[in-house]
């Protein structure tokens, strides 16, 4: 059954049925995802299948056409296997962007212009019409670090906070000093890791820098600190991390 498009930017309806009932009262977090598709309407074409058994809320296109495929009200099945915060159901207090795009397996090329610049007035509208606090728009692979990666380090977080959208602060200058990668393990590895479960990422303090907590690394340089992804843990990744807890919004 069609239904009226949520967001006056979306210029046209296209019903996935890969939906259901939210469960709980909360609608808080806004997650961007590339669909990782040699082509939009392939993409297109399986979040409305129903054997797929995934979909979102919004699609954009490269030229910046969007189309709503889900009611912000139903919780669409985007995030999968997915914590924030402690929360085990993104998907139900979600609202999932797919962004038509080839993704690393297609080689991450930049994404187009006209596709930035539609993301940005639809993530605009949704977090002011939802009142979603901007350190709760996230990125699929914020979610899923050990699974995912996308929306891809070729995001442009800062411009989208510049428009509003997201919480970003400048990422700190690569620099010598300190760092930790696999395998260390003590203190300083648990300060670390707390700090990032502090953030919101699904990290357990342990003391071991193992390869779980490198995913959770690797997926807070591709958000934070693009310049260097390698799940290194070097003084500009914890600076960064530093800075931006420290600029939280109360
Ligand atoms: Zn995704």
């Amino acid at each position: 059954m069609s239904f009226s498009a949520d967001s006056p930017f979306a210029q046209a309806v296209m019903v996935s049925p890969n939906r259901g009932a939210r469960v709980g009262g909360d609608l808080d977090t806004l997650i961007l995802h590339y669909t990782g598709m040699p082509t939009a309407q392939g993409a297109l074409e399986r979040l409305c299948d129903p054997a797929a058994e995934v979909s979102a809320h919004y699609f954009v296109f490269e030229d910046g056409r969007i189309v709503q495929m889900v009611p912000e009200a139903d919780r669409a099945w985007h995030a999968g296997a997915a914590t924030w915060a402690g929360s085990r159901d993104i998907n139900s207090r979600s609202i999932g962007i797919e962004i038509a795009h080839p993704g690393h397996a297609g080689g991450l090329p930049p994404y187009p212009e006209a596709q930035i610049a539609a993301v940005t007035r639809l993530a605009r509208d949704i977090v002011f019409r939802r009142a979603i606090p901007s350190p709760r728009v996230l990125a699929h692979s914020d979610v899923a670090p050990a699974r995912k990666e996308d929306p891809g380090e070729g995001f442009p977080w800062e411009r989208l906070a510049r428009a509003g959208v997201g919480h970003w602060v400048p990422p700190a200058p690569m620099r010598d000093g300190r760092f930790f990668a696999m395998g260390d393990t003590g203190q300083p590895v648990e300060a670390l890791q707390a700090m990032l479960a502090l953030y919101g990422y699904e990290q357990p303090v342990t003391g071991q820098f193992d390869e779980a907590m490198r995913a959770v690394v690797t997926a807070f340089q591709r958000h934070f600190r693009p310049a260097r992804i390698d799940g290194v843990a070097d003084a500009s990744t914890i600076t960064t991390l530093r800075d931006l807890i420290a600029a939280q919004p109360a």
